[in-house]
């Protein structure tokens, strides 16, 4: 069985920009943020336009209100503001959401935007970090190097903000030996629906605890992570082996890859992923296949183990070296940071001849194909199985299938979407069922709440309705794809 994880992060500046909200519900709702002393960006200046800018610029959407608070007690009344007045809120952390979602995936939403909450501090007897939900990855990695050379695991964009990356997941090139962000949560303050600040862990309210690790944005906003943290890694090999492809050699070079990655012969250090893309832009004809990763140890180590995969790949042909990197490069852990910036599809690329050329001379796409999983990998292991609600542990693969027109085009909707979903379509009828979907990818496109839900948390999503009912009834905290009630 397979699982696919896809987004759509098409960016367009052809949508047109909704003009603010003055009806007297975001009056109301202004006035009681102004009464509590929460501070605001303020509708029609320039702070709001900046916090409520999304980075799919093909959704963009009005909130009614933005709350930017600096303490607990802002978000309570600022939660409180919502509830009073029957406005959904959202909170916003990095603002990093594929579907718009930090700024509600709708208008008319009151966005609690959480910059202000960034603090890090490293414990030095316990190296636990407690993390402001709204620090950037990148300013926690810099502060747990500051305060101890620690890591987590996370993604690799480090302006994606810890609050919408951890509650749903989080994979970076540490994932394969060392798991998701998620699997680091120790501890996560929270407000909620009701405005009380709970403490969620295995010990409290560890129902809530369950759900919020993998659905966190249904059911309260977090204010403040706990995590348990490692030593960097002393040596990472930063890799590339890249190839442009024909037909016939990416039919073959995909089971080559998929074979490594779901074999024993890829060590648990080996955090491998491959970019594909139009082999148009370096002017060439086929489709890019660049693999790309980084092994964690020493150079003659990460030889040793690429090898059964490298020579078999040579050996097609279409060796391009078109990036003008070294294939290798050993770094530090923070320079790994910098510079690289289930189940598996066990059958032969279908029909992948969709991917020679894109929907439109205009659109160009990338497809990311992460092998998170694997015989080797800690993903099983890491987390009791159903111990979150993340869903998606046994997966191999994690599937981002994105396209996207420069700034100044309008996105074509009715071609660009359509050509990139026809490939999920594909693999669904051969694998004869609806495949799972990953929410830190969020995809507009795969409906609402219950249909969307059971695409995202397979297996858990009637517990987590459940719970919904428990935590939020009223539905305080919605966006279009958030678990129904
Ligand atoms: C350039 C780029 C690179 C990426 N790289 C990776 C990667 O390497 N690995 C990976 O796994 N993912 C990656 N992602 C996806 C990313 O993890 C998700 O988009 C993530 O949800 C973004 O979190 P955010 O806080 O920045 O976004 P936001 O838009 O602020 O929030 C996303 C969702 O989380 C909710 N949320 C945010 N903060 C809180 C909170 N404190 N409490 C409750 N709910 C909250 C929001 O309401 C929204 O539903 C990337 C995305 C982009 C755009």
């Amino acid at each position: 069985m397979s699982q696919l994880f896809s987004t759509l992060f098409v960016l367009s500046l052809g949508a047109q920009r909704c003009l603010g909200h003055s009806d007297s519900r975001s009056e109301k709702v202004i006035q009681c943020l102004t009464t509590s002393n929460v501070p605001q960006a303020l509708p029609g200046t320039p702070e709001f336009a900046k916090s409520s800018s999304p980075h799919n610029l093909r959704l963009q959407f009005t909130p009614l209100a933005i709350a930017v608070p600096s303490t607990v007690s802002h978000v309570q009344a600022a939660v409180a503001c919502g509830r009073e007045h029957g406005v959904k809120v959202n909170a916003k952390s990095g603002g990093h959401s594929y579907g718009s979602h930090g700024i509600g995936g709708e208008n008319g939403h009151l966005v609690i935007d959480l910059k202000l909450l960034n603090e890090v501090v490293v414990d030095p007897c316990t190296h636990i970090a407690t993390v402001g939900s709204g620090a950037k990855l990148g300013n926690m990695a810099i502060a747990l190097d500051v305060q101890g050379k620690r890591s987590i695991p996370h993604g690799l964009c480090p302006k994606v903000g810890v609050g919408g990356h951890v509650l749903h997941g989080g994979w970076g090139y540490s994932t394969h030996n060392h798991g998701l962000f998620l699997d680091y949560l120790e501890e996560v303050q929270v407000v909620t629906a009701n405005s009380s600040v709970v403490t969620a862990s295995k010990t409290q309210n560890p129902d809530l605890f369950w759900a919020l690790r993998g659905a966190g944005m249904s059911f309260a906003i977090a204010t403040r992570f706990k995590f348990r943290t490692i030593p960097q890694p002393a040596e990472i090999q930063l890799f590339y082996i890249p190839f442009v492809w024909t037909l016939p050699q990416a039919k073959t070079g995909w089971r080559v890859f998929q074979d490594y990655v779901a074999s024993k012969a890829r060590p648990k250090e080996m955090n491998i992923r491959v970019v594909l893309s139009s082999g148009a832009w370096v002017g060439a004809e086929g489709t890019i296949f660049l693999f790309e990763g980084a092994y964690h140890g020493s150079k003659a180590d990460y030889e040793l183990f690429i090898q059964p995969f490298k020579d078999t790949a040579m050996a097609l042909g279409g060796f391009a070296d078109f990036l003008n990197y070294p294939d290798v490069t050993s770094v530090g852990y923070m320079d790994s940071l910098l510079y690289a910036n289930n189940n598996a599809l066990l059958y032969p690329l279908p029909d992948a001849e969709q991917l020679e050329s894109g929907p439109d001379d205009q659109i160009s796409w990338l497809w990311i194909v992460s092998a998170i999983g694997g015989p080797n990998s800690v993903m099983s292991t890491i987390s009791a199985p159903n111990s979150t609600s993340y869903s998606h542990r046994s997966s191999l693969f994690l599937w981002e299938l994105g396209d996207q027109v420069n700034a100044t085009s309008t996105y074509p909707s009715k071609a660009g979407i359509p050509w990139v979903n026809q490939f999920v379509d594909i693999v669904e009828r051969k694998e004869g069922k609806k495949l799972g979907m990953y929410y830190n990818y969020a995809d507009p496109t795969i409906g609402d709440h219950g249909a969307a839900g059971r695409r995202y948390w397979p297996g858990n999503y009637e517990r987590l309705v459940g719970l919904k009912k428990v935590w939020d009834e009223g539905g305080v905290f919605e966006n279009p794809q958030t678990v129904g009630r």
